[in-house]
């Protein structure tokens, strides 16, 4: 479980991205942050795998404060998918999801199968294996980032706007891919979009925040969906 106790975080210029945001991400569930631009979903994903640090409160993982974790072994357990894949140009896809297993330490053979084993899971053909990012699509790109995410089988996934770049057909897809995905791997997932449709869709929980980053509501997507 992720835990906010009353976390702020304010920007060296003096911008207040997160005001004092208290909220619990429970493990096996998707929960979601929707908001407008600028409402402060960004820094709230980045401050759980510390690509920037709270100014106040703590972030808990599984009831330790994140800022007592060194980063790179806190980010061994988080994979982190974002709106532009990201992919290494030079590196074939195989290669690219194969990437942080490869850091870890795998050997060459297991973390190619692993590779292979997620891209399948990822509704991709293996002949996709060889390819290069330019040679793929802005959905099938995506997929990719979701398997390089998931090839170490970290507990956690955050996810930003992960299908923002996409037509709403692929967008689609890739929504229920994920939550098939999910429904077999239980991960902790945190997913950011400004989309309250995809927020209800895909949230076990939806953290509704507003501009100023403030809470405004913590609600069950039925509940959004009422109203
Ligand atoms: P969102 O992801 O909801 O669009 P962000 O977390 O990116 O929101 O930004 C929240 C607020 O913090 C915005 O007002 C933004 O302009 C500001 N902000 C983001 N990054 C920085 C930064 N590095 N320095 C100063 N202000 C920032
Ligand atoms: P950046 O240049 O944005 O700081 P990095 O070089 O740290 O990116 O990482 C490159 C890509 O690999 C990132 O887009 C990130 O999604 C992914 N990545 C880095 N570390 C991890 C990790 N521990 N687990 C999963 N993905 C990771």
């Amino acid at each position: 479980m992720i835990t906010f106790d009353a976390v702020t975080k304010r920007y060296p210029d003096g911008t207040v991205a997160v005001d004092e945001l208290s909220l619990d991400a429970p493990t096996g569930e998707i929960t979601v942050f929707v908001g407008p631009s600028g409402c402060g979903k960004t820094t709230s994903l980045r401050m759980i795998n510390r690509m920037i640090d709270a100014t106040e409160g703590d972030i808990l993982l599984d009831g330790k404060p994140v800022r007592e974790i060194d980063p790179p072994t806190l980010r061994r357990g988080i994979g982190y998918v974002i709106q532009q894949a990201g992919l290494f140009p030079h590196r074939k896809i195989v290669d690219n999801i194969a990437t942080v297993p490869r850091l870890l330490g795998w050997d060459r053979r297991k973390a190619h199968d692993r590779a292979m084993e997620l891209l399948e899971r990822v509704g991709l053909d293996s002949a996709m294996a060889e390819r290069y990012p330019f040679q793929l699509s802005g959905g099938q790109q995506q997929r990719v980032g979701v398997a390089r995410a998931l090839a170490a089988d970290p507990p956690v996934l955050l996810m930003d706007e992960p299908f923002s770049a996409v037509d709403p057909i692929v967008r689609t897809s890739l929504q229920d891919e994920l939550l098939r995905l999910q429904a077999e791997l239980h991960k902790t997932i945190v997913f950011v979009t400004h989309d309250i449709d995809e927020a209800i869709k895909l949230g076990d929980r939806v953290a509704v925040l507003r501009v100023g980053g403030r809470l405004a509501q913590l609600a069950d997507p039925k509940t959004l969906l009422a109203e």
